[in-house]
């Protein structure tokens, strides 16, 4: 066990931001001679040193390809890795490891629903409905498939606070309407959506649910079947786990009649030149040597996370976001982008006059790293009338002085611009 495995199987303490941030070594750089301020956690997270000894470790000591090998390494590797599907599916309190599919990231989650369960199941004249602050992830790959078939896009709009009009839901719950695709925490509003009642009303009218979990995972705790929805994707990344990795959760029931998604190795139960037959879920959709050591990684992760506990992440993490709101809410030309009732994490904002990466540009001399743009979310940023936001969005190491930086920085920006 390395020192920080250690420092982790001994945390008995309450939420200790300094203890935390000890175990992110990034955190003590410095960027332009200035302590590193992050706060682009929305984008991806930084990891924990217990992350990145178990990248090592793995690679050290545990490596070769999975599902394959007759051989000690290669079972121990097949063990390391499903272990962390068991992992990953105890972490969104799923019923069976074999509802976990491991693939790249929550893009390829929704698209390989898209693919396989959209494509059978959506056809000419059929509608999926997808709600106004969505991700382009979940946008894209569900046009794609309404112009393949013929099908019809439609949206659930939001109101000016950037709360979806749920009002409006049982009206686009049409009987055309096939899938619902909404994002659990929208990633330039910070919204958080009460998914169980959309899941219940789209359940009444025999319709599916896609849940994107990319912003939810590494801010509240996760249970798929209290949420009651039938697919939930989201990126290790976002997780304080390792790129290229994500995980598409799916009942049973469903991932069993979908057709696969890519063909290739490891997915097969048998190929001839005449007919090849399918493993079993989740392998069916996992064709080619999978990134091993990203799951087993992302296992890790959410020890680590788990270890820390997501009620005492989301305590602080909301501190945090009402610090920050109220230190820039009334500052001159200020607009918040996305007030929602129940939000998390996420605190978008445009000043009067001033572009979005100019302010970017000016926190980042100060050693603020934000995001400034349009963050992947084009029609939210047209519904409210906007080119683009700066988004500042919080972890479990970020700190209240963290936010007074950040804020001094804003300020800075009115001065310089003014
Ligand atoms: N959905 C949401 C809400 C996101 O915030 C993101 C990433 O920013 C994605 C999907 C896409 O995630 P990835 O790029 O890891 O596939």
């Amino acid at each position: 066990m390395s020192a920080a495995d250690e420092s982790l199987a001994t945390r008995k303490a309450p939420f200790d931001v300094a203890r935390i941030r000890e175990d992110f070594p990034i955190l003590k750089r410095l960027v332009h001679g200035k302590p590193l301020v992050y706060l682009d956690n929305s984008a991806s997270t930084q990891k924990p040193q217990a992350v990145i000894d178990a990248m090592a470790r793995f690679y050290a000591d545990g490596y070769s390809n999975v599902h394959r090998g007759v051989y000690l390494l290669s079972e121990e590797a097949t063990r390391s890795f499903e272990e962390a599907r068991d992992k990953v599916r105890a972490f969104l309190g799923a019923r069976e490891t074999r509802e976990i599919v491991f693939v790249r990231g929550t893009t390829e989650a929704i698209n390989l629903v898209a693919h396989t369960w959209g494509r059978r199941h959506v056809g000419e004249g059929d509608e999926v409905l997808v709600s106004g602050l969505e991700h382009h992830s979940n946008i894209v790959p569900w046009q794609l498939l309404c112009e393949e078939k013929g099908g019809r896009l439609r949206v659930l709009p939001i109101d000016d606070r950037g709360e979806l009009m749920l009002d409006r839901l049982d009206e686009l719950l049409t009987p055309r309407t096939r899938i619902l695709a909404v994002a659990h925490i929208s990633n330039a509003l910070g919204t958080v959506n009460p998914i169980r009642r959309i899941v219940e009303a789209a359940h009444r009218r025999g319709v599916k649910v896609l849940v994107d979990g990319a912003q939810a995972v590494a801010h509240h705790a996760v249970d798929v079947r209290d949420l009651g929805c039938d697919f939930y994707a989201f990126s290790g990344h976002k997780v304080y786990g390792p790129t290229g990795v994500g995980v598409l959760y799916g009942r049973a029931e469903l991932l069993e009649a979908m057709p696969p998604y890519q063909g290739g190795g490891d997915m097969i139960r048998s190929v001839s030149f005449e007919k090849t037959t399918f493993g079993e879920i989740p392998h069916k959709f996992e064709a080619g040597t999978p990134d091993i050591g990203g799951a087993v990684v992302l296992g890790r992760a959410i020890d680590y996370v788990t270890a820390i506990g997501l009620e005492a992440i989301a305590a602080h993490e909301t501190d945090l976001l009402a610090r920050a709101t109220e230190a820039i809410r009334d500052l001159p030309g200020v607009r918040l982008i996305g007030t929602a009732r129940e939000k998390a994490s996420v605190l978008s904002f445009v000043i009067q006059g001033i572009h979005a990466h100019d302010i970017g540009t000016v926190l980042d001399a100060d050693g603020i790293a934000v995001r400034a743009g349009h963050l992947c979310a084009q029609p939210v940023m047209e519904r409210f009338g906007i080119p683009a936001t700066v988004r500042a969005s919080f972890g479990m190491y970020n700190t209240r002085e963290e936010i007074e930086a950040f804020a001094r920085a804003v300020r800075k920006v009115l001065e310089m611009f003014r």
